[in-house]
C-alpha cells in the first residue's frame, strides 16, 4: 500500500521532471535548495543574537553553498528519470513484440482486441479479425532450412503489417500463424484488406528474388454489435481460414456472425 503510493509518487515526480526538460529541472531543483538554505540560515540567524555582518555573511554562505551543488544534484535526477522513462518504453515494447518478426506478440493482440471488442459493443460499431495461416509452411523449412522459414515469417509479417492502417493491429498468433485487427471494418471491408494481404504475400517472393514463394489463406470474421463474444469472433475467423484450407488454400473465406 505504502509501496505502492510512494511508487506513483516516484512516477509522477519523474514525469514532471522529464516535462520540464534539463534546464528547466536544473533551474528549479536550484531555486528550491536556495530558498530552502536562505530560509533555514535567516531562521537560525535570527534566534541567534550576534553582530549584523555575521548575519549576512551566512546569507551568503546560504546563497552560494546550494548554488554550487543543486546544478550536479538536479541534472543527475533528470537523467535518472530519463533513463528510467527510456528504460520503461524499452521494455514495454520488448513485453508487446514478437522476437522474430517484430510484430506484436500474441498478448498484445489480445489485449487489443479486448478493448476493441467493448467500444465496438458500447457504441455498436463494426470490427473485424482475419486470421492468416502460411500454406505448406513445413515445406519451405524441410526445402530450405529453418532459417529461411524464419526469414519467410519475418518478411510475410512486416509486408502484411505494411498492407494494413497504423491504426490496425497485426499480431503473429503463434507458430506460422498471424491475426489482424481491423477497427471499425465490416465483413465486406474486411474481405478487402484479406484479399490485399493475400496478394502482398504471394508477390512477396517475386519482389525480394531470395524467399521461396509463399501464400497464404486466409478466414474473416466480424462483429456488427451483436450478442458474439471475442472468442466467437475468433473462433469463427478460425473456422473460416480452415475452410480455406480444404478449399485449396491461397484463398479468402468469410462469413458475418448472425447479430
Ligand atoms: P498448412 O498449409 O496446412 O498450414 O501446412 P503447414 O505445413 O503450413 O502446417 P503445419 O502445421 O504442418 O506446419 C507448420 C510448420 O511451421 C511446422 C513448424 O516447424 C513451422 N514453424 C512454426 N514456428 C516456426 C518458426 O518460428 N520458425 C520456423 N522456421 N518454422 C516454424
Ligand atoms: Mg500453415
Ligand atoms: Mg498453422
Amino acid at each position: 500500500m505504502t509501496q505502492n503510493f510512494l511508487g506513483r509518487a516516484y512516477a509522477r515526480y519523474y514525469a514532471w521532471l522529464l516535462r520540464m526538460g534539463m534546464l528547466g529541472a536544473v533551474a528549479f531543483g536550484t531555486a528550491v535548495a536556495i530558498t530552502g538554505s536562505v530560509l533555514t540560515t535567516a531562521v537560525v540567524m535570527l534566534l541567534i543574537p550576534g553582530p549584523n555582518d555575521f548575519f549576512w555573511y551566512g546569507m551568503i554562505v546560504a546563497v552560494i553553498s546550494p548554488a554550487l551543488t543543486a546544478p550536479g544534484l538536479s541534472s543527475t535526477a533528470f537523467k535518472m528519470a530519463y533513463q528510467l522513462k527510456a528504460t520503461q518504453t524499452a521494455l514495454k515494447l520488448a513485453a508487446e513484440t514478437d522476437a522474430l518478426t517484430g510484430v506484436a506478440n500474441r498478448r498484445s493482440f489480445m489485449i487489443q482486441a479486448e478493448q476493441a471488442f467493448a467500444e465496438a459493443k458500447a457504441a455498436g460499431t463494426p470490427f473485424s479479425v482475419v486470421m492468416l495461416d502460411l500454406d505448406h509452411f513445413k515445406a519451405i523449412n524441410d526445402t530450405h532450412g529453418h532459417a529461411i522459414g524464419d526469414d519467410v515469417l519475418h518478411d510475410v509479417a512486416q509486408a502484411c503489417k505494411a498492407a494494413l492502417r497504423n491504426s490496425d493491429c497485426f499480431a503473429r498468433f503463434g507458430g506460422e500463424e498471424f491475426v489482424a485487427l481491423l477497427h471499425h471494418t465490416d465483413a465486406a471491408g474486411a474481405t478487402k484488406v484479406a484479399e490485399v494481404l493475400r496478394k502482398t504475400v504471394a508477390a512477396l517472393a517475386l519482389d525480394s528474388h531470395t524467399l521461396p514463394a509463399v501464400t497464404v489463406s486466409l478466414g474473416v470474421a466480424s462483429f456488427a454489435g451483436g450478442s458474439e463474444g471475442l472468442h466467437d469472433v475468433l473462433n469463427e475467423a478460425d473456422r473460416q481460414l480452415y475452410a480455406a484450407k480444404a478449399a485449396g488454400r491461397n484463398r479468402v473465406m468469410a462469413m458475418r456472425l448472425a447479430s
